[in-house]
């Protein structure tokens, strides 16, 4: 039976690049029914809104998607739909695994991590205050002259709930992934409430895998130092929101840069899988933007759907592409577009499929 998957080709260079995932997965021969839905910039124009309703209940029923990048329209009362998305579904674990596949514009040599970011909470909440807004003053006075006179204010909640199942799916997918440790990382010797809540809680759930996963804790200022010198010590890091969302972009510049970065947003009904990249607005129309982190982000779809040996053919055909160099584009040093680049990887699934059924 075919499986039922949302395509949400997103805007920007969104649509030029699910257009080249489709074939690619199509090339798979994995059986996929898409079920077209709108967000961003598209819906607006369509519906009057960045996120319908249609979206959301077609996510909810077929519990899969996959989602090209979505602009974040500036003045309009919509902080993000891809925020408004991970809300919604309640997609709590964001998932970015970042592996160096062949050489590539990075001094890196041996990079294979997972980055695992709490996608719910954090400065991410939402909860702002402008200055001199009756809320700002009250905080104001409550916080008995630590904080500036008409200072805007950001609130960073971070909860017991939401720590323990985001750590606890790290350990778990670090247990499924046959990955050997887990690092924490953040601010908890200045941020003492909330990142400190956040570690004794890690503390707390990597107990429960003793012996069976390593534990280690780093503070986020020294983890990006580490990144850059060692990445070959790490394997999967857990953090809070905000600085999840900034190591993975450190994460993706060790692995060549942003076109080749998948991820996936895990909750406990739905998954929906996204590179970690934008909408790149510079490159619009000009077929000219990498393909792979999206490509890539498939693969990880097709692994969710219990298609193994599909999803190991497709990394395998990336990694071909990647290391011969001859269908590369812009950002990898290569001229190739997005159809070039797409098409050479489909060109490699094939090969693979007919060399698994002659061996
Ligand atoms: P961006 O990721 O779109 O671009 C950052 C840089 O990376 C640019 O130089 C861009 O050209 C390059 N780049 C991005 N994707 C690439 C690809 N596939 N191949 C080659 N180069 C690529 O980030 P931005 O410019 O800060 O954001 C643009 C818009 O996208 C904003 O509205 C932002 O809010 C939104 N955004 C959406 C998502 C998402 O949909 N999940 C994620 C991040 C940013």
């Amino acid at each position: 039976m075919a499986h039922r998957i949302t395509l949400i080709p997103g805007d920007g260079t969104g649509p030029e690049l699910a257009e080249v995932v489709r074939d690619v997965v199509e090339a798979t021969e994995v059986p996929i029914e898409w079920e077209m839905a709108e967000a961003g910039e598209a819906a607006l124009k369509k519906h009057g809104t960045l996120l319908p309703q249609k979206t959301l209940d077609s996510i909810r029923k077929n519990r899969v998607a996959l989602k090209g990048p979505i602009t974040t329209p500036i003045g309009t009362g919509f902080r993000s739909v891809n925020v408004a998305l991970r809300r919604e579904l309640d997609l709590y674990a964001c998932v970015r695994p970042c592996k160096l596949y062949a050489q590539a514009p990075t001094p890196a040599r041996r990079v294979d991590l997972v980055v695992v970011r709490e996608n719910t909470e954090d400065l991410y909440a939402g909860v702002e205050f402008a200055p001199g807004s009756p809320e700002a003053k009250k905080i104001e006075e409550m916080a008995d002259g630590k904080i500036a006179k008409n200072a805007a204010i950001s609130i960073k909640p971070i909860s017991e709930k939401a720590t323990e199942r985001l750590v606890r799916f790290a350990f778990e997918y670090a247990m499924q992934h046959k990955r050997r440790k887990v690092t924490v990382v953040t601010k908890a010797n200045i941020m003492k409430c909330t990142d400190g809540l956040f570690l004794e809680v890690a503390r707390q759930v990597a107990k429960k895998f003793e012996g069976r996963v390593e534990y280690e804790e780093r503070l986020i200022d020294n983890m990006c130092m580490q990144l850059v010198l060692k990445p070959q010590f790490y394997d999967v890091l857990a953090l809070p929101n905000l600085y999840g969302d900034i190591l993975s972009d450190l994460c993706a510049g060790l692995i060549g840069g942003l076109g080749v970065a998948p991820g996936a947003n895990f909750g406990t009904e739905t998954a929906l899988f996204e590179a970690v990249h934008g909408s790149a607005p510079k490159y619009v129309g000009l077929n000219k933007v990498n393909p792979t982190a999206l490509i890539l982000s498939a693969m990880l779809m097709l692994r969710h759907l219990g298609q193994v040996q599909a999803s190991q053919r497709l990394e395998q055909a990336v990694a071909q592409v990647l290391s011969e160099r001859r269908h590369l584009t812009y950002d990898l040093g290569g001229c190739a577009t997005t159809r070039e680049m797409g098409e050479a990887i489909i060109q490699k699934l094939k090969a693979l499929a007919t060399h698994e059924i002659s061996s």
